[in-house]
Parts: C-alpha cells; structure tokens; sequence
C-alpha cells in the first residue's frame, strides 16, 4: 500500500522520509566509482503531478533513474570541463538549511546565521589576503558574481555614463555576457591579445587602454583570470594590477576555477597578485568541491557593492535595524535568498581546512603525473597546461583529434572533451573532483596512450 505523506508530516514520516533519502543517497555514492561517466540519449517525457498522494520509493526510482542517465559530473571518473564532485556533507547542510528555512538576506533577521555565513567569507578574505575591511556575498557562481562586480564597479567609476572594460579571448564568456545584462554595447568589451601562453599582453592592455582614453572611451574594468577555463592560464596579475592601480581602473580577478588552490603553497605561489584585486570570484563548487552553486563574490570595499545594489521598500523598513551584519540582499541581485553559508560552513568545520588542503595538493600531485606522461606518448604533443588543466592533440587535423576524443570516450571508463587552442581542436583533461585517485588517473591515462 502507498504510504501517505501529509505536508505536515509526523515524526515517524519525517524519519521515514529521512531513510529513505539515507538509503538512495548511500546506493548513489556506493555506486559511483564504477559508473560511466558518459550519459547520453534523448530524455522520456515526465509525467505531470497527480491528483492523490504517489508513491515515494516510485518516486526515488525515477529520480535515481533519471540521475544515472545523466553525465556522470559527481564521479571520480568525470575529466570534462570543471568535474565538480560535490560534497556529501555539504548535500546535508544544504538540507538542514532547508528544513530551518530562515531568512539570511538581512543580517537582523537571522543574525547567528548571518554571522556562521559571514564567518565563511571573511576567512576567505583572509586567504586571499584582502584588507579586514574586505567582505562579500555568497553566489550562485562566477557569472552572478560577476555581474556584481561588474556593477559595483559602474556604479563606482562611471555613474550613469558608458564605459569600456577589458578581457582577452580566453576570459570566461560570463565577463561579456554580465556586460551585455547590464547594458553595455558589445564594443565596449574589449579584447586585449594574449601572448602565446594565453596570457592577457600587459603592454597591449596598457596600449588599448591609452587610444580608448584618446578616443574619448572611459575605460573602467580590467578583469584578470586565475586559471582560464579552456587552458588554465593564469594572467601576469601583480602587473595587470599594476596597470589597473595606474590607470584608475577596477580590477576584477576571475578565480572561478583556480580560486581554490590558494589554500596550497604551490597554488598561492602560482596566484599571487589575486590579493590586489577589487574583487574576485570563486566558484567554490569548482575547487573547493561543493555542489554546484555554490559560488563567492569578494570585494576590496563593500561600500562600493553595496551602493551598487542596495534598494529599499516600505515593507521592509524593520530589516535594517542592525548594521553590524551584513545584509546579503543588499550586496546582490538576490532578495530571497539561499542560506548558501551552511554547505561551506558544515564541512569547512567537519572536515577541516587540512583536508581540502590535501585533496587539492593531491590535485596538483596528480596533475604532474599527467603533464609528465602526456608529454612523454609519442605524437601527442601538449598544446597548454596549468594548475590541473591539460590541453593536448595529435598531429593531423580537427578530425582526427575529434576521433581520438571519441575513442576514448567510448570505452565508457573516463569523460575527456575538446577545446580550441590558437584556433585548432584539441583534447582536454582536468582533474578537480575530490573523489578522483591515481588509479583513475592512471586508467584515464593508459585509455589515452592505447587510443592514439
Ligand atoms: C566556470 C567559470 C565561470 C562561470 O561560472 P558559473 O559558476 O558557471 O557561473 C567563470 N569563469 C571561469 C574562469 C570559470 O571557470
């Protein structure tokens, strides 16, 4: 017989709910070190709700069918684009968020869980060595994040007047595209060239900025990647600050993918300069191993994120009694809110710093290990590679590196995709997720050699 499940749900339904949640999540996570990686196949059509009550464990059936049909982005097998594992414990806090259901977008309504948040993005700060002053807001990732920076730094540079901002073609597409929602012309986002490691050319920046100032264009925003999405080209930033400093410019640092290494030695050494930025992103569901959306926007000045966007309503003149804590919304597009602080709080504390630290310099590890034997297989040749990202192709064209692609995605065992280097197709691999080992690596590797 169907169980019934009211809205208002009974301790004894509650602990039912839970175990069934606990049974399909441990079956999930045992199951996922074999998985394919690879989903594929167009999807059935779902079914509309019901009237009457259904059937959970039908329910679960279907949602745990429809997640293994999907690509495998949560297994350790997973090397395409940014493979983002997505922590258990975090999957818990964001649960336990939910179920309490609070307001954190005013610091007055919720200030214990304001302050557990805040705890979180301030100890950020201090690991990119931003001021005490600095401060931020949690984001669903890099492209609302960006978006705000963005804004923040119209508001503060340019008021209500038009402005040009400067990217290379290896900047993340969500720069241009926060551009284009905040109502620049596409002209005003302009391309500084690269050199040949696909970083932004300092000089050209500098020469680009000076016509556009001559032309009467009022350049306002440099934005500097800490690990390109396509290659993992980390730009010259102490220089570029150095420009942005001269110039009067704001300088952003999109540390969406490379952020997280910051908390290794090797990967600080490799990012220093982020700590000159007025703001930076990190997608902390990338490189700190959260579930996707979880993102985080740090500003140099808060003042200037929040003049941005603050904005006020009748309604709500009780929230801001209390300026000792942020206000989220006020710092973002977002009124309503996640209480996104828990899934980074939770496991921050849990787990400790140390052990993300050492997942990421095993990361970093496993990243050697691939740099050394791609480079010794014969006809491969290794077009770019930074901090976990590698990027190689065989000699022939296009083609040919497309067939090797799917040659080795077809074994079923790893997940790699393609990107463009200098114009031409080649293979990617990024080892990020929390669960990926040498043996996969290993098995990854091997697949490459024998598809050549
Ligand atoms: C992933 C990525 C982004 C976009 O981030 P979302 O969280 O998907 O919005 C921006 N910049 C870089 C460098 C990225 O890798």
């Amino acid at each position: 017989m169907t169980a019934v499940f009211p809205l208002e749900p009974s301790r004894d339904q509650v602990a039912t709910l839970m175990a069934a949640a606990t049974e399909f999540a441990t079956d999930f996570l045992g199951s996922l070190n074999d998985a394919p990686p690879r989903g594929g196949g167009p999807a059935a059509p779902a079914a509309p709700p019901g009237e009457h009550p259904g059937d959970l464990d039908r329910l679960l059936r279907t949602f745990g069918a429809a997640a293994a049909a999907a690509t495998d982005t949560a297994g350790p097998r997973c090397f395409a684009y940014f493979p983002g594992g997505g922590l258990f414990s975090s999957a818990v806090a964001e649960m336990l968020a939910r179920t309490v259901n609070r307001y954190t977008g005013a610091g007055s309504m919720a200030a214990e869980l304001v302050a557990l948040e805040h705890s979180v993005v301030r100890w950020l700060c201090d690991e990119f060595g931003l001021p005490t002053t600095a401060s931020g807001v949690l984001t669903t990732g890099a492209s609302t994040g960006t978006l705000s920076a963005l804004v923040a730094a119209r508001h503060e540079l340019l008021g209500e007047r038009a402005g040009t901002l400067y990217v290379t073609e290896h900047t993340h597409h969500c720069v241009a595209k926060a551009a284009r929602i905040a109502g620049f012309a596409a002209d005003r986002v302009r391309v500084v060239p690269s050199d040949s490691a696909h970083r932004m050319d300092v000089r050209a920046a500098e020469e680009m900025i000076a016509e556009d100032r001559a032309a009467g264009r009022r350049p306002f925003l440099l934005v500097g990647t800490a690990g390109t999405t396509s290659t993992g080209a980390i730009d010259p930033l102490p220089e570029l600050a150095a420009v942005a400093a001269r110039e009067g410019l704001w300088f952003h640092v999109d540390a969406a993918y490379g952020g997280g290494f910051q908390l290794t030695g090797r990967g600080r050494a490799k990012l220093a300069g982020v700590e000159l930025a007025d703001s930076l992103t990190l997608d902390t569901h990338k490189s700190l191993f959260q579930p996707q959306t979880t993102g985080v926007l740090l500003v140099r000045d808060p003042r200037a994120l929040r003049a941005a966007h603050v904005a006020d309503a009748d309604y709500l003149q009780d929230l801001h009694l209390d300026e000792s804590l942020p206000n989220y919304a006020d710092l973002g597009a977002e009124l309503s809110r996640d209480y996104r602080g828990l899934r980074l709080w939770l496991p921050l504390h849990l787990h400790g710093v140390g052990a993300f630290r050492d997942a990421l310099d095993e990361k970093l590890d496993l990243s050697a290990v691939i740099r050394r034997e791609l480079a010794e297989m014969r006809g491969l040749e290794i077009c770019a590679s930074d901090l976990t990202v590698h990027v190689f192709r065989v000699a022939g064209g296009d083609a040919v590196n497309r067939r090797l692609l799917e040659r080795i995605n077809e074994s079923g065992r790893v997940a790699l995709t393609s990107t463009k280097v200098d114009g031409r197709t080649a293979l990617r691999m990024c080892v990020l997720n929390h669960r990926t080992h040498a043996e996969h690596v290993d098995e990854a590797l091997k697949l490459i050699a024998d598809s050549i």
